[in-house]
């Protein structure tokens, strides 16, 4: 196995000699930069998506780390200082452009992990034309059950602390405790405050795209911070990760069979 398989971190003959000898799987995230809530920095998404993807990429085995794309649709976020947001168009532009050059260096699976609400929909409706747009025998995957990011989140929070339903999707227990394992210093924990926490239901979501977050809940959260954990943090990244790399064997697996 090479030392490195952050894409980025290695020189363009260990990328040639790790596509040789089998390393033909890329991962890479697409995420956001947004607001998340007063206590949590900018980058949650950003950051947490490049976690998943490192840590999918060694449970897959053979398979490289790409680079993210760190901004995202997060309309819905645009009333809050700081947040940038890109339309779906440019985001299908950007994931287009990066799962070409990836094919056509000779990557055969290119697994894409939304760590961002706002991306799963624009992704699940590009991906046909990602599939169109890459070298014949490469397959395109992506993750894009919104509904089972947080089913698993809520999971793993229960579990840990028994505060599953601290769970709003949005700088929430989870979120806050994956940033306490990440870059704690950016948590400022003392002013963690509920925000929207009516349970988080399909037809909420719609309204949350739809009207923009500030209107169901003024200071950006949805769901409850408190009680977040170190412990809780890793047991989401730990859960959420090994839900993802199992989805993606299952597809790999799959297209396979059918041959892409
Ligand atoms: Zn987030």
């Amino acid at each position: 196995m090479p030392k490195e398989i952050i894409l980025e971190r290695m020189t363009w003959p260990q990328v040639g000699k790790a596509i040789e000898d089998g390393y033909d799987t890329a991962v890479f995230s697409c995420s956001a930069t947004e607001q998340h809530g007063p206590h949590l920095p900018l980058f949650v998404d950003a950051e947490h998506g490049e976690r998943m993807a490192l840590e999918v990429a060694r449970r897959l085995g053979k398979a490289l780390v790409a680079p993210s794309i760190r901004v995202g649709c997060s309309e819905h976020h645009m009333t809050f200082p700081g947040t940038i947001s890109i339309r779906a168009e440019t985001l299908e532009a950007l994931a287009l452009d990066y799962c070409e050059s990836l094919s056509r260096h000779g990557f055969k699976n290119i697994c894409i992990i939304p760590s961002h609400g706002g991306n799963f929909a624009p992704i699940a409706g590009m991906l046909d034309r990602l599939r169109e747009a890459v070298m014949p025998g490469t397959c395109v995957f992506a993750f894009t059950d919104l509904d089972g990011m947080m089913r698993a989140w809520r999971n793993a929070v229960q579990e840990e602390s028994g505060l599953g339903n601290r769970v709003g999707g949005h700088a929430d227990i989870a979120e806050s405790s994956i940033m306490m394992v990440l870059h704690p210093e950016l948590v400022d924990e003392n002013i963690a405050e509920p925000g929207f926490t009516d349970p988080v239901t399909p037809e909420v979501l719609d309204r949350m795209f739809k009207v923009g977050l500030q209107n169901l809940t003024p200071n950006g959260v949805m769901g409850d911070p408190r009680g977040m954990s170190v412990p809780i943090g890793l047991r989401c990244i730990d859960t959420f990760a090994g839900m993802i790399s199992d989805f993606f064997v299952g597809q790999i697996r799959k297209e396979k069979k059918d041959s892409c």
